[in-house]
């Protein structure tokens, strides 16, 4: 979601404003010592559109030229923030320090909105006009404080962010959509058959949907599930004479149009190199992932001691898989399979509010900071969750993190806010 950061000098009401976006009633206190908000992130609504809004209040609070430290401040945001909300007292206009960060936003491509705070009154608020000197276009006077103009700037801030993307929601979704897959004889058809029998409703069609007729409609613990591409396997062609290269086109095809894939394994054998091409195919497209252990009934003491020995070896890099033990023969925990798709797809569309994500990131990089490079250990600035299906983070840090400390940084995330069955993202945008 688009990153709105408020940036302008001590005092100007940079928090009343961030408080009066988010709709908080109480106010944050400015430049109180003590009172962390510098860099905290906030979700934010306005017609419909979620956005988040970056208080840049404290950052830099230490330098000693504090023209240079809003400047610093504003390069910060301009990096960071799809729209950059520049505030500037209306009551006493456009300073030295002001025009400092001016010239910095001027020369960026990011989109500025001014804002004139405290046009408490109408007086003020033609006094405002004067600011269309400052080059950053229509100056907006508003009251932080009263709520005056805030709807209008509201609009404007919306106005300025990207495009959104169109959003699928409303109306019936139709049947989560499932790819079955895994290399020839694991046993797909035999478990799209038990399921379709087990439930006996293979229905064709679905009111208000409409079904490629490749795929299958199988119910499965009360809810309809839209099993993509399984032409080949109703048909039970003879998979064996395709060569593995159609087979994987045939694979990538399914897990594109799925949101869930079922990778079957034979647990009577070992994981193999083609088993593993399955698994990395799901992962890479950002599907959730369901990892169906089939033929459960040859599996014995022996066989189960050196499988779990495999899944210790052959799966550590896709811990997070939700794993079922299943024999599409007998039916043994077929019922399994759907509970483990809804949890996996719960996982994947997880959205973790943005003050939660900070607050546990904090904690986290305090209590183990990055390893100093250079002299210098790269810090978090602030997170945001950009996207889910599947989850994705974005780190905005002070420079590049180390690939083992990233990796840390998501294996805690796993670990704080559970995303079992789901691929997860963490990318690091470093400012420069
Ligand atoms: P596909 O190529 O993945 O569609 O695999 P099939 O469903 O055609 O199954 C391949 C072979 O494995 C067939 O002979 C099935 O009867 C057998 N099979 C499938 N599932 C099971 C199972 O759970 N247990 C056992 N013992 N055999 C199975």
């Amino acid at each position: 979601q688009p990153v709105v950061a408020v940036v302008g000098r001590p005092n100007v009401g940079k928090s009343t404003l961030v408080n009066r976006i988010i709709g908080r009633r109480q106010a944050v206190v400015e430049d109180v010592p003590g009172v962390t908000r510098d860099r905290v992130p906030y979700d934010a609504q306005w017609n419909g559109r979620r956005f988040t809004v970056v208080d840049t209040g404290g950052w830099e609070p230490d330098a000693r030229d504090r023209a240079a430290a809003i400047a610093a401040q504003a390069e910060i945001a301009v990096q960071t923030a799809d729209v950059v909300v520049f505030v500037v007292d209306a009551t006493i206009g456009a300073t030295d320090m002001d025009e400092k960060a001016v010239r910095m936003l001027r020369r960026s491509a990011k989109p500025v909105i001014l804002v004139a705070n405290k046009a408490d009154n109408q007086a003020v608020e033609l006094e405002a006009t004067s600011l269309w000197s400052l080059g950053l276009g229509e100056p907006h006077p508003i009251s932080a404080l009263h709520g005056r103009g805030s709807g209008d700037l509201l609009d404007a801030i919306l106005a300025a962010m990207p495009p959104a993307p169109p959003i699928i929601e409303g109306g019936p979704r139709g049947p989560r959509r499932v790819a079955l897959v895994g290399r020839p004889n694991v046993g797909k058809s035999s478990l799209l058959n038990r399921v379709a029998r087990e439930e006996r409703a293979v229905v064709d069609s679905v009111a208000g949907t409409t079904v490629d007729p490749v795929d299958s409609l199988v119910e499965m613990d009360g809810e309809i599930w839209q099993f993509v591409d399984t032409a080949g396997l109703r048909k039970r062609v003879n998979q064996a004479s395709g060569t593995e290269y159609y087979a994987s086109l045939r694979t990538a095809g399914a897990v594109e149009a799925a949101e869930v894939a079922v990778v079957l394994l034979d647990a009577a054998e070992v994981i193999s190199e083609q088993d593993q091409r399955v698994l990395t195919q799901v992962v890479e497209a950002g599907r959730a992932l369901v990892i169906a252990f089939n033929k459960w009934d040859l599996v014995d003491a022996d066989r189960r001691f050196y499988l779990d020995k495999e899944i210790d070896r052959e799966l550590k890099r896709i811990p997070w898989a939700i794993r079922v033990n299943i024999s599409a023969k007998t039916g043994r925990a077929v019922d399994k399979l759907a509970p483990a798709l809804r949890r996996a797809l719960a996982s994947w569309e997880k959205r973790i509010p943005t003050g939660a994500l900070n607050q546990w990131l904090t904690a986290l990089t305090q209590a183990t900071p990055h390893p100093v490079r250079g002299g210098r250990a790269p810090r978090v600035l602030f997170a945001t969750q950009a996207g889910v299906a599947p989850p994705r983070f974005v780190l905005f840090t002070t420079g590049p993190f180390d690939a083992g400390y990233q990796r840390f940084v998501e294996r805690k995330l796993r670990e704080e806010f559970g995303f079992e069955g789901s691929p997860v993202e963490v990318s690091v945008r470093p400012r420069k």
